[in-house]
């Protein structure tokens, strides 16, 4: 019998299928996340280890890649990397693969439902029936707002950013968007200002990337711009908005409704946005369907396998 190949994985994938279970049974696995003492660990264990797989909650620092000096590829789960220090891998030569393309339908999918769920008060009313509140008080819960025919702005039209945008035409939105670059090959108006973007959108949804970038591009001025008729859904990354400016402009009323994925400080939720019933709050939950999760499984294992036999991985990023 042949040895396994020794790799590293760097936290447990709670949220996927059978992920640990694959690893295990095909790979010799140093977990690291039941190490007390990490770097302890990696000096122990990181000779000759030339993967190491991971995930954006999990992270890889350069200070991960100095320990492992035979370090050729890492293979993360999920689309995201902004944890992940690419330019310090690509600098030594490590190869870095994420998961795109086979999370963008479920994430799309999800932005919609926080849209519909925010402006039709689809959970604050759920709540309400929950707490008996219908028949006890008069009439129901407050209106909420059309959404067909609405105006739907897109801030970052990458692959899920496009798949939104694309589901707005069943729903009759005009669609703009907002990135860096203007792209030739969508057929949406493009918008230069992101500021004048959300003045225009009812509905305002963030897809881009995370990082330091990204970061509080949705500041108080884009927020109050969107207006207290608008609507921010966000599921891109926490820190994309600016958290405190958020909670400031829904209690001053001078944004009208959030609904949101992701968070600041995941897990932690501030607590106005938790008394706050224009807010639908999820527990960054964007790709958390079955099937999707087991193509991610399926995309990161590709990679990895396919590093071991041809050298080179299915899905590279670049920096
Ligand atoms: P993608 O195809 O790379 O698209 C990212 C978009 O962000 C690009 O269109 C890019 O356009 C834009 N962008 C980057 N920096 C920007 C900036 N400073 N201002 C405006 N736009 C900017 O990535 P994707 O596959 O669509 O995924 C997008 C993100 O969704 C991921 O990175 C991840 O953080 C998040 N995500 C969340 C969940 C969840 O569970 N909620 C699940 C999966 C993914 P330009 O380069 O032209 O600016």
């Amino acid at each position: 019998m042949t040895a396994k190949h020794r790799i590293i994985q760097v936290g447990s994938y709670a949220g996927s299928p059978t992920a640990n279970e694959r690893l295990a049974r095909d790979y010799d696995v140093v977990e690291l996340w039941k190490y007390p003492d990490r770097k302890a660990a990696l000096a122990e264990h990181g000779k000759g280890i030339d993967v190491l797989v991971t995930s954006a909650s999990f992270g890889c620092t350069a200070d991960m890649i100095e320990a492992l000096p035979d370090l050729k590829a890492i293979c993360s789960w999920g689309v995201g990397y902004e944890t992940i220090d690419v330019q310090a891998a690509l600098r030594r030569g490590v190869q870095v693969s994420n998961t795109p393309d086979v999370l963008t339908d479920c994430v799309a999918d999800l932005a919609w439902g926080l849209m519909l769920a925010a402006a039709r008060r689809i959970a604050y009313g759920d709540r309400f029936v929950r707490a008996g509140g219908w028949g006890q008080v008069h009439g129901s819960i407050p209106l909420g707002a059309r959404v067909s025919g609405k105006k739907l702005g897109i801030v970052g039209l990458g692959r899920i950013g496009q798949a939104i945008a694309k589901r707005g035409a069943g729903f009759d939105m005009d669609v703009r968007y907002h990135s860096r670059n203007k792209r030739d090959d969508v057929p949406y108006a493009y918008e230069g200002s992101l500021v004048d973007l959300a003045a225009w959108a009812d509905f305002l949804v963030v897809a881009t990337v995370g990082g330091p970038g990204t970061h509080h591009l949705i500041s108080r001025q884009v927020l109050e711009a969107l207006g207290p008729k608008g609507t921010i859904i966000n599921i891109a990354r926490g820190p994309v908005i600016d958290e405190a400016a958020l909670v400031q402009a829904l209690q001053e009323g001078k944004l009208g409704n959030a609904a949101l994925d992701v968070f600041e400080h995941e897990p932690k939720v501030p607590d106005a946005l938790k008394a706050n019933d224009n807010v639908v709050l999820l527990p960054h939950i964007g790709s958390a369907t079955y099937e999707t999760r087991r193509d991610m499984e399926d995309l990161m294992l590709q990679n990895l396998e396919a590093y071991l036999r041809t050298g080179k991985v299915v899905t590279p990023v670049s920096a």
